[in-house]
């Protein structure tokens, strides 16, 4: 083995194990890659205390492993009874779900993929979420022609702050078919103006910890970690090392032993452990 062969398989490896011990990405990752083989079984007995547990029972039932020989891969409880099943093929999830069809107190259905986001570059902040769907569709009309409106979705799922306070970047959740067409075009008109669009990752990175798949609101941490330099005793805006230019060091990157590349802040896009929720999180997304 050259010396080019090793060096490269020692890096796969080290991203392995850093990928493998960045919290349980790995079972996240299990559970999303294939969409289609996922169920949501949700519970239709109203007025009742009907926990997830009870959900769990009634599905036990219905599918009568010991006799159906049924192929569940795992089970997990959501929110509101829901409850989500996970089986390695299609076909173990049909003949499931079919089972479960016979129960009148629950509601089975497939999980779906989810629909692709499209961030708008500094809209003017005033503008009310009606407005700019309204707004959007009147004045692209060009660019789906094609497309039956009225069969899509589009509408603002949440606004990012822009630097400039009058502004905003609102992230509309768009039918993939409407996505591409967004993102072929490169700009959308809005209002009196005519903006940057670009694909918006579905990933969400908490402000506070800075890890991955929650927010700031929900996060279970005590202290927020300074996104520049991995310090707990101060955050970005006051973080000594930013404004004496000493390098950046990613939390992420550095706890997961990837030490040497860690020369980044934690929300950058350079960022391995960042790429690879990126990744998991866009595999749930329905691109065309
Ligand atoms: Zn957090
Ligand atoms: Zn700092
Ligand atoms: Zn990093």
């Amino acid at each position: 083995m050259d010396l080019a062969t090793r060096e490269a398989n020692e890096l796969l490896l080290k991203g392995k194990e850093a990928l493998e011990s960045a919290g349980n990405m790995k079972r996240e990752a299990a559970e999303i890659t294939n969409p289609t083989t996922e169920s949501h079984v949700d519970s239709l007995l109203k007025g009742q205390t009907h926990t997830g547990e009870h959900v769990l029972q009634i599905i036990r039932e219905a599918i009568d492993t010991k006799k159906s020989g049924a192929k569940v891969e795992r089970v997990r409880k959501a929110r509101n009874q829901k409850v989500i099943l996970k089986c390695s093929t299609k076909e173990d999830m049909e003949a499931i779900q079919n089972k479960m069809r016979s129960r009148k107190e629950i509601k089975v259905e497939a999980a779906k993929a989810a629909n692709p986001l499209l961030i708008m570059k500094g809209v003017m902040a005033y503008h009310k979420d009606a407005d700019i769907i309204e707004n959007v569709l009147a004045q692209n009309k060009h660019l789906v022609k094609d497309i039956n409106l009225k069969e899509v979705t589009i509408r603002v799922r949440y606004r990012k702050r822009a630097r400039n306070q009058l502004q905003c970047h609102p992230v509309l959740e768009l039918s993939p078919s409407v996505h591409k067409r967004f993102l072929e075009a490169g700009k959308l008109y809005i209002d009196l103006q005519k903006v940057a669009v670009y694909d918006q990752s579905p990933l969400v990175q908490c402000a506070k910890c800075l890890g991955f798949g929650h927010t700031k609101a929900v996060c279970g941490e005590k202290t927020a970690t300074c996104s520049y330099c991995a310090d707990k005793t101060h955050e970005w805006e006051k973080c000594p090392r930013r404004k004496q230019n000493e390098e950046p060091k990613c939390k992420n990157c550095w706890e997961n032993g990837i030490k040497t590349e860690a020369n980044h802040e934690a929300f950058s896009n350079k960022c391995k452990v960042r790429q690879k929720w990126d990744e998991i999180a866009r595999s749930r997304i329905a691109y065309c």
